[in-house]
């Protein structure tokens, strides 16, 4: 994100020292989480909107839900992470902030937890793995309120969604079904989709009235 901007966006003198920390982790320990330019957008979003509850579906180290907590002291983020490390390292996070009543980690594989256990939500955060994007959203979009909206992160997988050439076999296969995925948000006849260059690419998918 552009510096001279940046400046203006660490109001949160408090807990700044503490999320540069998670970021730093994050570098070191290859924890893909959420660009800081993308990150201020949804922050600006989940205000203009007034939401109060948000699903997130890939926790991490717990970086971007503790960063939208934040934002909005009356939001509540239900967040999914299905690996051990991450959900611990998460948990401690959240213990650090004293943000247990506003952050609730759920354990567990995104494409397993039970929908009847859920509530419905403001916002919903698709993070987890990209292969599954598609079942991701059709497993949550019903939980999603009539006024809410679904953000994506990763649609453009660091350009490698619009520029296939020059990539391993594994990575190919994943950025195909991104693509897939973004032609599959532009199909369906009850949804809207944005799609915007911010960060690695966020979609906003909103129903149609
Ligand atoms: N939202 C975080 C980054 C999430 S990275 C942030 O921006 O700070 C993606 C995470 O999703 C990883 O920790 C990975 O373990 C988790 N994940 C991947 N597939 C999942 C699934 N099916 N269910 C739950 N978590 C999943
Ligand atoms: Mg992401």
């Amino acid at each position: 994100m552009n510096t001279y901007l940046e400046q203006f966006n660490n109001k949160n003198e408090i807990s700044h020292e503490f999320f540069e920390q998670l970021r730093t982790y994050a570098e070191i320990n290859n924890v893909p989480i959420i660009k800081r330019d993308s990150l201020v957008l949804i922050q600006g979003l989940l205000n203009i909107i007034d939401a109060k509850e948000m699903l997130e579906i890939g926790t991490a180290i717990g970086y971007s839900a503790l960063s939208f907590v934040s934002a909005k002291k009356d939001l509540h983020v239900d967040t999914i992470e299905r690996n051990e490390l991450m959900y611990q390292e998460a948990t401690k996070n959240v213990k650090m902030l004293n943000k247990q009543e506003q952050v609730n980690i759920i354990y567990g594989d995104a494409l397993e937890v039970d929908n009847n256990s859920l509530k419905k939500y403001d916002v919903i955060f698709i993070d987890a793995a990209k292969a599954q994007y598609q079942k991701f959203f059709d497993k949550y979009a019903p939980l999603l309120k009539d006024n809410g909206i679904i953000l994506t992160d990763n649609i453009i997988f660091h350009g490698c969604v619009s520029d296939q050439e020059n990539l391993s076999k594994n990575v190919r296969s994943m950025v195909k079904k991104i693509d897939m995925y973004n032609h599959y948000l532009n199909t369906l006849e009850d949804y809207t989709t944005y799609y915007i260059d911010s960060g690695d690419g966020l979609a906003v998918t909103m129903r149609k009235k």
